[in-house]
């Protein structure tokens, strides 16, 4: 059975280790079948491509594109892309190109509830300058005593409706899958169990999505509960989508997940790496 983990971050992004540090610890954990999807970045993907091939993993290329849809933020994986198509590396570069204006407004956001130089500070957690994310400000906020944890300082400041929770336009639906495709992918729902849409716009979801060529969602990954697993199962049956299944890992003791190491597909899925050769 091939142990596949097709969702991961580096220093490319949000995560805390480079990707030849991850790949060695996604062949720890047993994987055979591995991609790095770092947010709306594809620069580390050859790097991560040698490690994986020099320990003996198969990689495919991988991205997690922000998108905004019906108001909401969900995010999009592409797999089995081609990092150097030009339309996926132009559309990735204008989407990271709103996030240093977004940053300097959280640290503002988070300026009046008395938490000075966020900005600065976030900065100095982002190994990439061009991908400033608010894990980079959670990191920043836990060093500096404000809170106990990165969850800790999403509940109090960062998500939705807390005082740093700046609403960001991301990419179209469109845009995201224009850009997966044309770069060879398949375009894949991440976490969907994150999303706080309600029963009509999921239906509205998945159906836009699968008009639009959208292969397959994730149904076990590490931001799943193991009820999530059988009600996206579930969803991946009804709609013909093909399952995936990653970590979401970011860095070593943050977040539950290690790379390798959640169960399997359940049997009658089709796995999303199915005709991968
Ligand atoms: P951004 O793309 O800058 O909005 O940051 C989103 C990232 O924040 C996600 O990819 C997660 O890594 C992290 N994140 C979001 N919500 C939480 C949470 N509740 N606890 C910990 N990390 C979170
Ligand atoms: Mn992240
Ligand atoms: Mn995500
Ligand atoms: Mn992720």
């Amino acid at each position: 059975m091939t142990n596949a983990d097709l969702h991961c971050h580096s220093t490319y992004s949000d995560g805390l280790l480079a990707p030849a540090d991850v790949a060695r610890r996604a062949r720890d954990g047993g994987v055979s079948l591995w991609a790095m999807t770092d947010h709306d970045e594809i620069a580390g993907q050859r790097e991560a491509r040698a490690a994986a091939e020099a320990l003996g993993m198969r990689y495919v290329e991988g991205v997690e594109i922000s998108v905004t849809w019906a108001n909401r933020t969900i995010h999009v994986v592409g797999l089995a892309i081609d990092s150097g198509n030009r339309g996926l590396v132009d559309g990735l570069a204008a989407t990271r190109g709103g996030r240093d204006g977004r940053g300097r407004v959280i640290a503002d956001r988070l300026a009046d509830v008395g938490i000075p130089d966020a900005y600065e500070g976030a900065l100095k957690y982002a190994n990439n300058p061009a991908l400033l994310s608010r894990t980079h400000f959670a990191r920043f906020l836990v060093e500096h005593g404000y809170c106990e944890s990165t969850s800790d300082v999403f509940a109090r400041y960062l998500a939705e409706g807390r005082p740093g929770f700046v609403p960001h336009q991301w990419a179209t639906l469109e845009q995201a899958m224009g850009w997966i495709q044309g770069a060879g992918g398949t375009a894949v729902i991440a976490h969907p169990g994150r999303y706080k849409y309600t029963q009509i716009e999921f239906a509205a979801l998945f159906d836009v999505f699968r008009d639009l060529g959208g292969g397959a969602i994730e149904v076990v990954t590490g931001s799943h509960t193991p009820d999530q697993y059988r009600e996206y199962a579930d969803v991946a049956r009804r709609y013909g989508f093909r399952a995936s299944r990653g970590s979401d890992f970011h860095a070593p003791g943050e977040g539950r997940t290690e790379l390798g190491s959640l169960p399997m597909l359940p049997d009658d899925l089709t796995p999303v790496w199915r005709d991968w050769q």
